[in-house]
Parts: C-alpha cells; sequence; structure tokens
C-alpha cells in the first residue's frame, strides 16, 4: 500500500486504497468517538493504518501554529491518539507565535502527554533556517528535519505541498467543481 517511503519525506507517498491516488498529503478528520483518522484528500476514504505507517516511514510531525492554536493534537491524544509515539516538532517561530493563552495551554497539555511518553515533544533550533518568508522558514525547517508538516493553514499547505513536503493538514474547504475534482482525473 505505501510505496518509496525510506528516509525522506519528499518521496514519501501514500498510495489510497480506494481510488488509487498516490498522495503527497492526507487530511485528519475528528472520529465521533475522538482522536483523528486518516483520510485520501481525492475521494475522502479512511487510510487504514495512516497514523503506524507514517510513524513507521517518518515519525516526527512540525506542528504549525495553526494546528498548535486549534488545540487539534491534545484533543485527540486523549483519545486513542494518531499522534501517539510520534516526535513533535516546534520551530521557534512557532514558538514565538503561540506565545498566547491558546498556545500556552496546547503545548502545556503536550507537556503532559511527553512527560506521560505518549509523545516526543522537541524545540528545533532553526537559527541557521534565516529565510525571510515566514511560511517558508516553517516548510524547510520540516524539509531539513525529514518530518511531516501538520498544517490547518491551506497558503502554508499547497505551499509545502508544492516542495515535496508531506503535509497533514484537517478539513479543507469543499470545492465545488475545484481543483480537487480536477486532480481526481490523474491516475
Ligand atoms: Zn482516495
Amino acid at each position: 500500500m505505501f510505496l518509496d517511503g525510506k528516509l525522506s519525506t519528499s518521496s514519501l507517498r501514500v498510495i489510497c486504497p480506494d481510488c488509487g491516488a498516490s498522495l503527497s498529503s492526507c487530511k485528519l478528520t475528528p472520529e465521533p468517538t475522538g482522536g483523528l483518522v486518516g483520510r485520501c484528500v481525492q475521494c475522502n476514504v479512511t487510510i487504514p493504518d495512516l497514523a503506524i505507517t507514517l510513524r513507521y516511514y517518518c515519525g516526527s510531525a512540525l506542528l504549525d501554529s495553526s494546528t498548535i492554536i486549534s488545540g487539534s493534537v491534545s484533543k485527540d491524544l486523549q483519545k486513542r491518539g494518531f499522534f501517539a509515539g510520534y516526535t513533535l516538532l516546534v520551530h521557534p517561530l512557532v514558538a514565538m507565535e503561540t506565545d498566547n493563552p491558546g498556545g500556552k495551554k496546547e503545548l502545556g497539555l503536550l507537556g503532559d502527554f511527553a512527560a506521560m511518553d505518549r509523545i516526543t515533544l522537541r524545540r528545533i533550533d532553526d537559527s541557521n533556517g534565516n529565510s525571510a518568508n515566514h511560511d517558508q522558514a516553517i516548510i524547510q525547517a520540516a524539509r531539513k528535519q525529514d518530518a511531516i508538516l501538520v498544517t490547518r493553514d491551506k497558503g502554508m499547505y499547497g505551499n509545502a505541498v508544492g516542495q515535496g513536503v508531506f503535509c497533514l493538514t484537517f478539513k479543507l474547504e469543499p470545492s465545488p467543481g475545484g481543483a480537487l475534482d480536477t486532480l481526481a482525473t490523474r491516475s
């Protein structure tokens, strides 16, 4: 089901068991029972064992500010935990942007999960990252760390996928007759 994983997320592809699309990103949606489940960005079908497979091939995920502020990851870990066992990376820019009550609360909860060994939480040092563009700095750091990028920000998502960084994202806006349907015709 999964090809070309090994050590680089830029060659990581997930094959959808339903529509057969070769995916360089997947969507996460909350299950009714709690916790996140991975879906195909093309046909929306659930991809079985996505968490364990990505963890095997990659194992680290860089959370952007939109993800941290949403609280999605700690909510997920309170349940079954898509992100259980992952090393979650915090970029200095993200730490700066989440230095507010919502962000601190989520980082505190993630700290608790790290203390319980459900995840590893690691602040990365990107002092050489001097990219002028904010999104670019985050994307390049994910690439350098060979980490999956987790974002709710559509601009960040598009830029990262465009540069071959494997992304996990959340509910995409429905695009009636839009870009996703066009992509659906590829084989
Ligand atoms: Zn599919």
